[in-house]
């Protein structure tokens, strides 16, 4: 058998939240439970003042429960430092009710119909730890033999409850085997929603990415363009596109293959990752040999970016796998989103297209700012 993983990440998470969250109401069980026992028993007839203090415990311990709110630090330790003190203050209503198990089995003032009551309550609570407490097995099992064990030594204890005692023994190997069982069905269904969550964020990733390159889609790229829009309308952060071309790239192709060209746009988005570092820069492939930046932030100066940018490549040709060392130039179009003359992403992005393509006409190699614009 497999030993079990240390409990980390969203595992950790999502044991402490569902802990919490199937847990936190089972408190007042035990009030209503003493309730019911009190009443039927007339004990506030005879101990009034004991009474009355396990009624005052159950509630503060009730009451605890829901107060102790999981950690969301998103820190592990104070998630784990949770769960402990958690597993430490949930069976303690448990102790508190054994001792009134035994006290009504125990004391003469208690009729029969109480004690089958009470009997049936421990059973109920005994069931509910086992089954629905199966975050933490070690958390089932010390709540469910604090609930049982007492009952049980009292029940062997007592000479006319011999065939009770018997029928409750055979009761708690079924309980030993539901803290298991309930146990492993937890954590198969953990193992099941983690698998599941992988998987979704596996394909949300694939569904922003570039398979080739890795850098965002065009897809992608254009959600967050419009986002940024957004932000900057309601008076945010503005931000700077660039798109990008390179310069004749068909010639690469037909030159030294389409395996050659590919490895020159993994190349180039190499180096556009080391000249706009994520996270302030957002980089996508938009197609074909085509790129976008967008650059969060009012500061950055596009302009002077893309001119390095060019600069750099037109210096230092692209590394395109062995022997393939080929000089690559680019033609840029940049611009500033201004809310006023844009209106939204969509007209940005059409007007550094435009200085793209007057980049490419006017002789390719160069970078286009938007007219009469600090781009
Ligand atoms: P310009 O300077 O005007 O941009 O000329 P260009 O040759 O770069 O542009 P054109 O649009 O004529 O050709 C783009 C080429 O890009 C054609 C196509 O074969 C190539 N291409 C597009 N996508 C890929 C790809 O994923 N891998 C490779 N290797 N080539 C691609
Ligand atoms: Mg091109
Ligand atoms: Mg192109």
């Amino acid at each position: 058998m497999a030993a079990p993983q240390p409990l980390a990440g969203w595992r950790l998470r999502q044991v402490v939240a569902d802990t919490h969250q199937l847990s936190k109401v089972g408190g007042f069980l035990y009030v209503f439970g003493w309730a019911v026992i009190g009443w039927l028993g007339d004990v506030l007839d005879f101990a009034p003042v004991t009474a009355l203090v396990v009624a005052a415990g159950f509630l503060v311990l009730a009451a605890l429960r829901v107060a102790m709110r999981p950690p969301d630090t998103g820190n592990e330790d104070d998630a784990r430092r949770w769960l402990l003190r958690y597993a430490l203050v949930l069976p303690l209503a448990s102790v508190l009710w054994a001792g009134v198990q035994a006290w009504v089995l125990l004391d003469p003032h208690f009729g029969e119909d109480t004690q089958m009551v009470s009997l049936i309550a421990t059973i109920g609570y005994a069931t509910v730890f086992a089954n629905v407490y199966s975050t933490v097995r070690h958390l089932a099992a010390v709540g469910v033999c604090v609930l049982f064990v007492p009952m049980l030594v009292v029940l062997w204890s007592l000479p006319d409850a011999r065939a009770l005692a018997v029928a409750m023994s055979f009761y708690a190997l079924y309980l030993a085997g539901a803290v298991v069982r309930s146990h492993a069905e937890y954590r198969r269904r953990l193992r099941l929603d983690e698998a599941l969550r992988e998987q979704r964020d596996l394909y949300e990733h694939l569904s922003r990415t570039d398979s080739l390159t890795g850098l965002a889609n065009r897809r992608h790229f254009t959600a967050c363009l419009a986002h940024a829009a957004e932000r900057a309308l309601r008076g945010g952060a503005g931000f700077t596109l660039l798109i990008l071309d390179i310069d004749h790239f068909k010639r690469v192709n037909d030159r030294h293959g389409h395996a050659v060209g590919d490895a020159c746009l993994q190349a180039l988005a190499d180096r556009l990752h080391r000249a706009f570092p994520p996270p302030a820069c957002l980089l996508a492939r938009l197609g074909g040999e085509e790129f976008g930046v967008l650059i969060e932030g009012t500061h950055a100066d596009g302009r002077a970016l893309a001119e390095s940018l060019r600069n750099d490549l037109a210096q230092h040709p692209l590394d395109c796998g062995p022997g393939a060392r080929l000089p690559v130039t680019v033609s840029i179009g940049v611009g500033r989103f201004e809310p006023a003359r844009h209106g939204d992403a969509d007209g940005l992005y059409r007007a550094v297209d435009l200085a793209l393509y007057s980049a490419k006409d006017q002789g390719r190699n160069r970078v286009h700012a938007l007219a009469d614009e600090s781009a």
